[in-house]
């Protein structure tokens, strides 16, 4: 009965059973039946079961056990693996492994057949990457030659970025897909990928080829609460930019969102949930079960249930249209150079945008910031977008950089001054921000005044959201009705 709930619907929650949980929590019937329990009071349709975290591999017949009765309960049940502590370890962070290592990848390989022998779905958490620069490391990245077994790759390009791509791409072919596929030819295999999604490639995430090459991927939108200590500095909306970009390079694969409850309060918990709903994610994998007991999760998780339904029913309005906005046009595989995240902190801004990784022609407004400067055709694209007349938004970075390639000095040409430091656009007063909204909202038709840290997103038939930030209820006036959005609350309207 279970099942059938969520099933059809456009959103539905999961979460995350570990290795070390399914050894610690799950190993007599009753563990099963508190954590069936609470997944059920938490909305969870679907459960992951970890094989391997951290150099441990959890039992086969516990892992069995605790499949069927998941299934028997009416749920659906996938696997999971973390490349935590694979074998031979970086020189970076402890938890990653030297994936030049031959030993190393074969253990990859063990695990992954192991897994694929249980499960028809295998989730990959995101630690699939390399910080490793060993002296095998170096000297292969140098060869510019992949070792893989007894097999060998070219390399080409003698950056760290362009060693551990090349490297993670022929890894998850020949350790993780080919092997699960030999052992289940059923297996569908997920690639989770971070939130840190500005420096995927410097770390071996590859996303356009391993998103081709691998079933469905996941997106990491685990923000936390941006002043924790600890966990914060990341905004609300990186977790909307992050997944509604590579929805926009997996598509029908892009599955779902994945937070956790580290460093957050009730409300950037819900938050994260809102942000992964309105970026049309399909799922919601809640990390994870026994970390969802205990400090802030109890809390937390009683805050989401109360959310549960609103988030369905927003879900499935956002599952019925698309996104409408100003294009923020982030290339795969870019550098940030001095403006990371910058997007985040634009949308922040009350700028509805809508990424894209391949150039906007068609774009009504858009926004540039250094990141397009990967892309070689940049100055006659953009000068040809500029000379269409479409409002464009450059940050200063950029602006310095094309210098004398671009014509800047054109009315429908505006400059953010990012000054190096995104996260100062938090601070712009509500004057400015207006005065910058105005000519990029034009186009679509709309007018927004607002304070910062209130976000606002466009849908097609004229659907929107404003989302408030703040701690503060706070006054904004779209399309000239003015409104109060609650303290960290948010407001929609859907016309269709
Ligand atoms: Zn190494």
């Amino acid at each position: 009965m279970v099942r059938q709930m969520g099933k059809h619907e456009a959103h539905r929650f999961s979460t995350l059973l570990t290795a070390q949980q399914v050894r610690d929590l799950l190993a007599t019937d009753e563990g099963i039946d508190q954590a069936i329990d609470w997944c059920r009071r938490s909305a969870v349709t679907k459960v992951y079961v970890e094989t391997f975290r951290s150099g441990y591999l959890a039992p086969r017949e516990t892992l069995l056990h605790v499949k069927e009765r998941f299934d028997s309960a009416g749920f659906d049940v996938s696997g999971c693996v973390t490349t935590t502590v694979v074998g031979k370890q970086s020189t970076g962070w402890d938890l990653i492994s030297c994936y030049t290592d031959s030993t190393t990848q074969d253990h990859l390989g063990e695990i992954f057949e192991f897994t694929a022998d249980l499960f028809d779905e295998i989730m990959i958490d995101d630690f699939l990457f390399t910080d490793c620069q060993c002296a095998d490391c170096d000297r292969a990245r140098q060869s510019e030659t992949i070792n893989i077994g007894d097999k060998t790759y070219p390399a080409p390009g003698d950056t760290w970025a362009d060693y551990r791509c090349e490297l993670m791409v022929h890894l998850s072919r020949d350790r993780i897909l080919t092997p699960a596929k030999r052992v289940n030819p059923n297996v569908r295999l997920i690639i989770k990928f971070p939130e840190w999604y500005g420096r995927f490639h410097e770390q071996g995430y590859e996303i356009l080829r391993q998103t081709a090459d691998f079933d469905r991927i996941w997106v990491g939108t685990e923000t936390r609460d941006y002043d924790d200590p600890g966990w914060g500095g990341r905004p609300q909306y990186q977790a909307y930019f992050v997944m509604r970009w590579l929805d926009g390079i997996g598509g029908e694969k892009c599955g779902g969102g994945w937070y956790d409850p580290y460093g957050t309060t009730k409300m950037s918990y819900v938050e994260q949930a809102r942000q992964t709903v309105l970026a049309g994610a399909k799922e919601s994998l809640l990390f994870c079960y026994g970390s969802l007991l205990k400090d802030t999760g109890p809390d937390n998780v009683e805050a989401l249930r109360s959310c549960t339904p609103e988030l369905m029913q927003v879900a499935e309005e956002v599952s019925r249209r698309q996104i409408v906005g100003v294009a923020a046009y982030m290339p795969a595989n870019s550098l940030a150079g001095d403006e990371p995240h910058v997007f985040d902190f634009v949308g922040m801004m009350g700028l509805p945008l809508a990424p894209c990784h391949k150039f906007p022609h068609d774009a009504r407004a858009a926004c540039f910031s250094v990141h397009a400067l990967k892309d070689s055709k940049l100055p006659q694209r953009l000068s040809t977008l500029i000379a269409q007349g479409v409002p464009v938004l450059i940050t200063d970075g950029l602006a310095v950089r094309l210098d004398g390639r671009v014509q800047l000095d054109a009315p429908n040409v505006s400059i953010l001054p990012v000054r190096g430091e995104p996260k100062s656009l938090l601070d712009m007063p509500q004057g400015a921000l207006d005065a910058i909204r105005l000519p990029l909202l034009a186009p679509l038709g709309r007018t927004f005044e607002a304070t910062n840290r209130v976000a606002l997103y466009l849908f097609t038939d004229g659907g929107w959201v404003v989302e408030n930030f703040n701690d503060r209820d706070v006054a904004v006036v779209l399309d000239g009705a003015e409104m109060t959005v609650a303290a960290r609350g948010w407001i929609y309207e859907w016309n269709g």
